[in-house]
């Protein structure tokens, strides 16, 4: 079926006339119609459009024009601005306010010839890591629709394993790419903070977010980061680097690479069959070639809870913004303070609320150097640690989560063990490193995806990718599918 084709696979049959653009993208909506009932990956999606979009494109292929991903329909979560599309960050709070403009990173799809479509579930806001902090309903597990698919980005993953689009984009903050990617069984990279632009991604917690593709397998991945890479002058984090040739990294050859094992991972709370996953994956790594180190990231403990300050400080600030006077569905007050206080009132979520509240208290005068300024240099601890390793391994290998999928509304009520679940993401962004996750087995009873994660240096996802994509390539997992 076509839309369970990767990138690499679709592109052939396009451009070889085996197929159309038009006869995929109506391929992954006809999937939609069918499983997305029980999945609620979707908020929202517009089938004519989708197909309009298709109709050029098949135009295009036949005028014998090559882009990269023309005629690919990809699927965008609700966090990334696309001109004329709904955007609502899962939140009530943005009414039915659409895009007036298009994120760079929707810019280089739609130029590199792709098919964008739907708005994905989240988390309101980015801020979960179940989906089910959504104004939108939560969002199943293909894999047992019981449970959670991961988040925040889990209806991009569940959309992905669930072939509703042949790729995806996400964010991620502190995980929110890799940890439903790891729930979900697909691929999902968080580039190097820098590497792509965030213009037109609602901010979050603007230090530590990036935008990052979920996709089918990691040859997808390194050809979906290439279009999306890259400086963008409307975003000054972004770096003036050049852009690698990606998939030309993925050699199948690692022999000699150095690879990091934390020891601080491989401890309590890591459930026995996702250690077992990750322990016969280093066994594997190691009978490819690849040198396996032990390594000591020593502040590790740390990072939650300074994720969990510079967060909220951060999306504090930036939610200050959803005021109810220039967007949002304003609910009136006799005066400017209750029509602040009304609106926002009722446009957030509890979690968002928590948010807000602990980042204005972290930001307090009084509180401040206490928590922020302390967490800030607690996070260059942690930044260091990295820099550290790396001077001795090309890349880290570690697990993505600590657990498979959970059940829908098994920690929905206890936002600490909800908090704990990002456990082995966080460091990453607070590092401003690159991440990804790549499928490494699965748990027995139920069958549930487990997702292995590896880190690169500051701007190595060549290294990073070459890794995932060697260990991929000799391992069975990303070829099974979750029966809908
Ligand atoms: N789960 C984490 C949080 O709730 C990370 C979210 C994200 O990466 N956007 O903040």
């Amino acid at each position: 079926m076509l839309n369970q084709l990767t990138i690499s696979a679709l592109t052939a049959k396009l451009a070889r006339g085996e197929v159309s653009a038009r006869e995929a993208t109506q391929a992954c909506l006809d999937q939609i119609a069918r499983v997305d009932g029980k999945i609620h990956a979707f908020i929202s999606h517009d089938a004519a459009d989708a197909l309009a979009q298709a109709e050029a494109a098949d135009q295009e292929l036949a005028a014998g024009v090559q882009k990269p991903l023309l005629g690919v329909p990809i699927a965008v979560k609700d966090v990334l601005a696309v001109k004329d599309q709904p955007l609502n960050c899962a939140s009530k709070i943005l009414g039915n306010f659409t895009s007036p403009y298009d994120a760079t990173v929707i810019e280089k799809l739609k130029a590199a010839g792709a098919i964008v479509f739907g708005r994905l579930n989240m988390d309101e806001f980015a801020m979960g890591s179940s989906t089910e902090n959504s104004a939108f309903g939560t969002t199943r597990n293909p894999w047992d629709t019981d449970r959670i698919p991961g988040g925040s980005s889990g209806g991009s993953a569940a959309a992905v394993a669930a072939d509703e689009c042949i790729a995806a984009l996400g964010s991620d903050t502190g995980g929110s790419i890799r940890q439903p990617a790891a729930l979900c069984g697909c691929v999902g990279l968080k580039p190097t903070y820098g590497r792509v632009s965030r213009y037109g991604l609602v901010a979050f917690a603007s230090s530590l977010d990036q935008i990052g593709p979920f996709t089918k397998d990691v040859r997808d991945a390194a050809t979906l980061l290439g279009v999306l890479s890259g400086h963008d002058l409307r975003d000054s984090t972004s770096v003036p680097q050049p852009v690698p040739d990606y998939p030309a990294a993925l050699t199948g050859n690692i022999k000699g690479l150095k690879l990091g094992l934390p020891k601080e991972y491989m401890v309590g709370g890591l459930d026995a069959e996702v250690k077992a996953a990750v322990d016969a994956a280093v066994k594997k790594y190691a009978e490819l070639g690849a040198e396996i180190v032990e390594i000591s990231l020593p502040h590790t403990d740390y990072a939650v809870a300074t994720y969990y300050i510079i967060a909220t400080a951060e999306a504090s600030a930036n939610l200050a913004r959803f005021d109810g006077i220039r967007y949002c569905a304003r609910v009136d007050g006799a005066d400017p303070i209750e029509l602040y206080s009304k609106t926002r009132g009722a446009g957030f979520g509890p979690e968002v609320k928590r948010r807000i509240i602990l980042g204005t208290y972290v930001l307090s005068s009084g509180y401040y150097d206490a928590y922020y300024l302390r967490a800030q240099k607690v996070r260059t601890l942690i930044r260091n640690d990295f820099l550290k390793a790396f001077e001795t391994v090309d890349a880290i290998v570690t697990p993505t989560t600590p657990t498979a999928a959970f059940k829908a509304g098994e920690k929905s009520g206890d936002p600490l063990q909800m908090y704990l679940s990002d456990i082995f993401t966080i460091s990453c962004n607070l590092a401003g490193i690159c991440g990804l996750s790549v499928p490494c087995g699965f748990t027995q009873n139920p069958k549930l995806p487990i997702g292995l994660q590896l880190l690169g240096k500051p701007f190595g996802e060549e290294t990073m990718l070459k890794l995932a994509h060697a260990y991929e390539q000799s391992t069975p997992w990303h070829q099974e599918k979750a029966a809908l």
